[in-house]
């Protein structure tokens, strides 16, 4: 039985390679997990996520329960059964999805009344019924239910909802059931106040977790507010304890927070860009509906292995959207999931290496850079199938 832990690796500055051993596998950290969301990680067979090199990815409990319905997920044997993923699974509490429903949902000091966004039906989530359903849908790593305020908020309100998830992720780890490489996080929450964030980092560590959240971010604040939060908040994590920023973000973001010792990432960007025409490449991002890719025999990115790269050229993805073909969100979010999975792979390695910081600034010049120039990448035709 392997129990569930998170070893270093190598470290450079705060930044920190690691393993993250789980009862469904080991993950190589820093990560980034593909979102998905109700058993799917939306226009990719998983086949096709694993061949992008994601180790962990992430299912959505409020979507889950509403549909299919976690008990009828348990009784299929389970999310990784269910969705053909045998490897780690993080699923959220569904408070964020909950908290965003606006007039639709009630919240009170022991949990949230709110209609289905689906059928208009009741549906209630508490601390205790939010971990029993994580725990109905086999998930590796279990969140706290909490909730998000959205930002900027008074700092009063920030303190009054961060006080209430603290006595929430009391009552969810007492309905944690612990069993050997699975895992409850808390969620540290207190907007941008350095003191409410920490206090909830004690108040936290002092009930105990396998592993911490820092939630309430990327909600408006913007990236300067995020990263001075993450620089008085992620130090004050034990160090032996995986560090999880949720619903964050862009390859910038990403980077600068694993310089500041993150080393797990989730978001929707690169599968619902994929399905919006939006490619990520080494130099920024491309809209593949834009008339200049028509007649453009090039790949996306000359760095990229994946089928749109490798086997298709810029004007045929742009074909694709134009039509509204279904293939091109297929590609295109293969083709952006496996820039993310390069990314962090390459930032792990750096970090290894011992060079992340050349290996960062390297990154950034690139991302200022406008595409390449046709000098640069000449390809003037893919080469056939054989
Ligand atoms: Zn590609």
């Amino acid at each position: 039985m392997t129990a569930f832990r998170w070893r270093a690796q190598a470290r450079s500055g705060h930044a920190r390679a690691g393993y993250l051993d789980t009862a469904h596998g080991t993950v190589a950290t820093p990560t980034f997990m593909p979102v998905g969301t109700v058993g799917t990680v939306k226009a990719m067979t998983m086949d096709a996520v694993r061949s992008t090199g994601a180790g962990i990815v992430l299912g959505n409990t409020y979507h889950l329960m509403l549909r299919p319905g976690a008990e009828r997920v348990r009784a299929l044997g389970g999310l990784h059964r269910f969705m053909d993923w045998p490897g780690p699974i993080l699923t959220d509490s569904g408070g964020f999805q909950v908290m965003s429903l606006g007039p639709l949902r009630r919240l009170d000091a022991d949990g949230v009344t709110f209609r289905s966004h689906i059928d208009g039906s009741e549906h209630r989530l508490t601390p205790e019924r939010s971990t029993d359903i994580q725990h109905a849908l086999d998930a590796t790593i279990s969140m706290c239910f909490d909730e998000c305020p959205a930002l900027p908020a008074p700092a009063e309100a920030i303190a009054r909802s961060m006080r209430m998830s603290m006595r929430w992720a009391e009552r969810c780890r007492a309905a944690f059931v612990p069993r050997p490489g699975y895992a409850q996080y808390g969620i540290i929450q207190g907007g941008t106040e350095p003191e409410l964030r920490a206090e909830s980092v004690r108040a936290l560590t002092d009930i105990g977790f396998e592993g911490y959240a820092i939630g309430g971010l990327a909600v408006g604040e913007g990236q300067e507010l995020m990263f001075s939060t993450l620089d008085v908040t992620v130090g004050l994590i034990p160090d032996d304890a995986p560090r999880y920023l949720m619903g964050v973000g862009t390859p910038d973001d990403l980077l600068g927070a694993v310089e500041r010792g993150v080393d797990m990432f989730d978001c929707v960007m690169p599968t619902r860009a994929g399905r919006t025409a939006r490619a990520y490449t080494e130099r920024g991002t491309l809209n593949m509906r834009n008339a200049r890719h028509a007649t453009d025999s090039r790949p996306i990115s000359p760095h990229c292995d994946c089928p749109a790269c490798s086997r298709h050229s810029r004007a045929y993805l742009h074909h694709l959207f134009r039509t509204n073909e279904i293939l091109g969100p297929m590609l295109l979010t293969w083709h952006n999931l496996s820039y993310y999975q390069r990314l962090m792979r390459g930032i792990r390695a750096a970090i290894v290496d011992g060079t992340l910081p050349e290996h960062a600034a390297h990154l950034r010049a690139q991302w200022a850079m406008e595409d390449w120039s046709p000098d640069e990448m000449p390809f003037p035709d893919i080469p056939p199938v054989p």
